[in-house]
């Protein structure tokens, strides 16, 4: 199995897992992760492909600005230039992109951004659980991907691998396909736990 083969079948497999945990509805959601650097290609979901049934041809080589490589038999998620922005900007690896409902719900509950503090599940990531307090930052949507690539730019926070985009979902990254993977599970669980704490104990009532 090529390198490139391996990666296209952990793509796949992984595109599959975030499908299965609810968070890729219909053709919804998209992965990538770097292939090659001088000059950078990444390796990214196709566009239009319903994510059960997401199988390794279905993952197309893009450039460092998410434009498809000339010979591909798919065209790359039309997310595929956020992916790079935020490859470019993070220093990640990979990045997944999915519309779980707790990010959508995270994102209007508190517009201006997500505080986490003092969860033992923000370790999943790569932030401190005790003392410190992370914002996840939230970005208004947009259907021009280099207009949505400049808001998550500035937006960034380098403390914390995620970004809400406001009625659409979250972007998260890592250093590899399986950590990007893994904070996703993180960060949702700390969206789901925020919004939830915010209903059976808002900080009114919290001893
Ligand atoms: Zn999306």
């Amino acid at each position: 199995m090529s390198l490139e083969h391996g990666r296209a079948v952990r793509l796949a497999a992984t595109t599959r897992h975030l499908y299965d945990l609810g968070w890729m509805r219909g053709t919804s959601g998209n992965v990538s992760v770097v292939a090659q650097e001088d000059p950078r290609h990444l390796l990214v979901s196709a566009s239009g492909i319903a994510k059960h049934a997401t199988q390794p041809e279905h993952a197309v080589i893009t450039d460092a600005m998410g434009q498809a490589l000339e010979g591909q038999s798919h065209a790359p998620s039309a997310e595929a230039p956020v992916h790079a922005a935020i490859v470019d900007v993070s220093g990640a690896r990979s990045v997944v992109h999915v519309h779980a409902m707790s990010s959508v719900l995270a994102a209007a509950r508190w517009p201006s951004g997500v505080a986490l503090t003092g969860v033992e599940q923000m370790k999943g990531l790569g932030c401190s659980a005790e003392g410190d307090v992370y914002t996840v930052p939230v970005v208004e949507n947009s259907q021009d991907m280099a207009v949505l690539s400049e808001r998550i730019r500035r937006a960034l926070n380098p403390a914390v691998p995620v970004v809400l985009v406001a009625d659409h979902g979250m972007y998260v990254w890592g250093a590899s396909l399986d950590d990007a993977a893994n904070r996703t599970e993180s960060a949702d669980w700390l969206l789901q736990h925020a919004l939830l704490l915010d209903l059976v104990a808002p900080p009114g009532r919290r001893p």
